[in-house]
């Protein structure tokens, strides 16, 4: 069986067509990824199922990366509602979409970007990270 990120590559080149020139995909694709931040945030000022606390954090000057894993967070406070879930998800699957169609155009496989990049992740320790 075609792997997922084969058959959606495939998917997203029979179904191009208008937008077929790099520029349109490249900037197609941003627009997307803009989208996807917008969503983000409208679930924070619009819908408020989540927010976001956000400030520096002191950190103690003999703190060892650990120590940061734990000091850290994502900032966000709350769950996503249903709605704000199921637009974040359609915008991601836009974006994901110029990311196939850029792929595509260039001749890479986004299956073998997935095996390198987490070839990599699983070499990685949190001594790295930063
Ligand atoms: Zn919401």
């Amino acid at each position: 069986m075609e792997p997922l990120t084969e058959n959606f590559q495939d998917t997203v080149k029979s179904l191009l067509i208008r937008h077929q020139s790099v520029l349109d995909i490249l900037t197609k694709g941003q627009e997307a990824s803009a989208r996807v931040n917008r969503a983000v945030v409208k679930s924070v000022t619009s819908c408020g199922c989540l927010a976001i606390d956000a400030h520096k954090k002191p950190i103690p000057e003999n703190a060892t990366l650990y120590d940061l894993k734990a000091l850290l967070d994502s900032n966000v406070q709350g769950n996503l509602c249903d709605n704000c879930r199921e637009t974040i998800e359609s915008e991601l699957g836009k974006q994901l979409f110029y990311i196939a169609a850029l792929a595509n155009t260039l001749d890479i496989s986004l299956d073998e970007v997935f095996e390198r990049e987490m070839k990599k992740l699983s070499t990685l320790t949190i001594f790295n990270m930063t």
